[in-house]
């Protein structure tokens, strides 16, 4: 289907020059350089009455409000029903902080668990309309994990650069949709500019982040959704309602400017009667738009050396962004704070334990800095306000629940063991008596070739360990013959010599009766076992089936 963007202009935010959308947009203003240019829809030719009862029979994604969004085709969208998220009503947590109306805007629930969702559906919509094929992103985590995502569905092949703090969960997810994964030693405003560089020097596509027209309209989608949403909750569905506050951590502050920015739109069609403020919240240890706010500046001094461990949240300078929201503050109101990892954490658990949901640390700023700008009177208990509750847990535990959140139980002997590879108990083995006898080198005798490989690559994973494999009993024993390692780690099952077999050669030899073995067995032992490799092994770990990464990655690179 085609639609009528005919509509559709840039506009410079600096000195107004309006430049037709196309497909050859190079994304500055070719008047004065600026190089944030904004989308102007003219609804004029729709009747927005008519637009606006149109829209309740769409269906509940950011795609409903295509109109306003800057794509040529609708047949060109990549999209899994992102946006249309819940506005969910703050029961609990409402009352103890004694707010009337407390919306929760639920953004786990996109397609990769962030409201990055959002950005990634517009922007690669928008890419592949103009036919690129591969791009090069910057990210902490959740813009390339949705990037990751969309551009499997687009075809488009995706580099994604990650700061050294981001969280190894969210490289391997982005990793899992085929995006090459680079990480860069050093923080998110360094790994920006290596990855402009690598764009660069390889003539590959740039996100420009913040600066390109997708990501703020895609962002304001948040807007339109809340407005209609809040209509529905407190006008009777009659029109639709801007909130008094829209709350947000912000890293670069994409969010709050695509919100302002919708806000704004819908405001000047006629929608909606009011504009929201602006909660703007940092991380403590990487506030610079708090730092120039509380100074009166319209301008904020760069921090070098972000020290909050919330990645997320570590753009350590948002350039032209903070002007952006400070101008938007000094028009419609709003107020820009900072909140630390302990009192995000904290924030965390309060809203987990009080309304049920579970965020990722990001967002724990959120509602920390929320907390204080109740406890400071900033919000009125009558407001109504709306907080992006902008990504998923992943991967907080760690970080919040600390050791001590976990019995562990063990199950009888005759039951049936369902664990994998026992990651934990080869690497407090190695721990034990790397203690006890320097250890440095390792012989691995296992026929399960795979089973051999994640074992060499959980123990390297420890340490600068000599790692040797043989895949049968034979081998096996040539092997420790002629190396003598500190440690043997060893399967039982294996065909011809067994792994009895080998101890019972190790045993024999004195030259290698002392070193010490971890047998690694799949087998339920039988009594008779059990007794046989009686005081022979220092430590015996079961394991069960397991979903083999190497099959996987086999598979893969099959259907490539
Ligand atoms: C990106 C991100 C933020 C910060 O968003 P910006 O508006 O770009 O500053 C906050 N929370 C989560 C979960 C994010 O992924
Ligand atoms: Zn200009």
């Amino acid at each position: 289907m085609r639609t009528n963007v005919k509509h559709i202009e840039l506009e410079c935010i600096n000195c107004h020059t309006r430049i037709q959308l196309n497909r050859a947009v190079s994304g500055s203003c070719p008047a004065c350089g600026e190089t944030i240019l904004e989308a102007r829809y003219e609804l004029g030719k729709i009747n927005v009455h008519d637009w606006m009862s149109a829209l309740k029979q769409r269906r509940p994604n950011l795609w409903r409000y295509h109109e306003v969004l800057p794509i040529f085709d609708t047949d060109n969208i990549i999209s899994m029903g992102e946006g249309g998220t819940p506005l969910v009503k703050s029961r609990t947590l409402a009352a103890n902080l004694g707010l009337k109306h407390l919306y929760i805007k639920d953004e786990r629930q996109g397609p990769t668990g962030s409201f990055k969702d959002r950005q990634a559906t517009v922007a690669i919509s928008a890419l592949h309309e103009m036919g690129v094929e591969e791009l090069v992103v910057a990210s902490t985590g959740n813009v390339a994990i949705a990037y990751a995502a969309y551009c499997a569905r687009a075809g488009i092949k995706l580099w994604a650069f990650f700061p050294s703090l981001a969280p190894v969960e969210k490289l391997r997810e982005a990793a899992l949709y085929g995006a090459e994964i680079i990480q860069i030693a050093g923080n998110y405003d360094q790994t920006k500019e290596l990855a402009a560089r690598f764009a660069q020097s390889k003539g590959v596509f740039l996100d420009r982040g913040i600066k390109s027209v997708a990501a703020i309209e895609a962002m304001k989608t948040m807007a339109y959704e809340i407005g209609e949403q809040l209509g529905r909750e407190l006008e009777g569905n009659e029109r639709w309602r801007a909130p008094d506050w829209f709350i947000q951590a912000v890293s670069g502050g994409m969010g709050p400017i695509g919100v302002g920015k919708g806000f704004r739109e819908m405001y000047d069609f006629g929608m909606i009667d009011s504009m929201p403020a602006l909660g703007v919240i940092q991380s403590t240890g990487c506030a610079p738009m708090v730092e120039a706010f509380s100074r009166g500046q319209r301008v904020a001094t760069p921090i070098e050396h972000p020290t909050s461990v919330i990645v997320t949240l570590s753009t350590g300078n948002p350039g032209r962004s903070y002007e952006l929201l400070y101008d938007y503050v000094s028009d419609y109101g709003g107020h820009f704070i900072s909140a630390s990892d302990e009192e995000a954490f904290s924030a965390t658990l309060v809203l987990a334990r009080n309304d049920g949901m579970s965020v990722e640390p990001a967002t724990g700023v959120t509602f920390a800095g929320l907390f204080k700008m109740v406890q400071q009177g900033v919000i009125k208990p009558d407001d109504v306000v709306v907080v992006n509750l902008s990504g998923h847990t992943m991967p907080v535990e760690t970080q919040i629940l600390g050791q001590r959140w976990l019995r562990s139980v063990d199950i009888p002997e005759h039951e049936e063991q369902a664990s994998v590879v026992p990651e934990e108990g080869l690497v407090s083995a190695l721990e034990q008596m790397d203690s006890h006898s320097h250890v440095r080198r390792v012989a691995i005798v296992e026929d399960n070739v795979d089973a051999a490989r994640l074992i060499a690559r959980i123990i390297q994973a420890r340490g600068n360990y000599d790692v040797q494999l043989a895949h049968d009993g034979a081998s096996g024993i040539q092997l420790i013959r002629s190396t003598k390692p500190d440690l043997v780690i060893l399967d039982l099952m294996m065909p011809d010599i067994d792994g009895f077999t080998v101890i019972d050669t190790m045993k024999a030899d004195p030259a290698l009766a002392n070193i010490p073995i971890v047998v690694v067995t799949a087998k339920e032992l039988t009594a008779r076992e059990r007794a046989r490799l009686g005081t022979q092994v220092n430590m015996l770990l079961q394991k069960g089936s397991f979903i083999d990464e190497d099959f996987i990655t086999g598979l893969v690179s099959e259907l490539d």
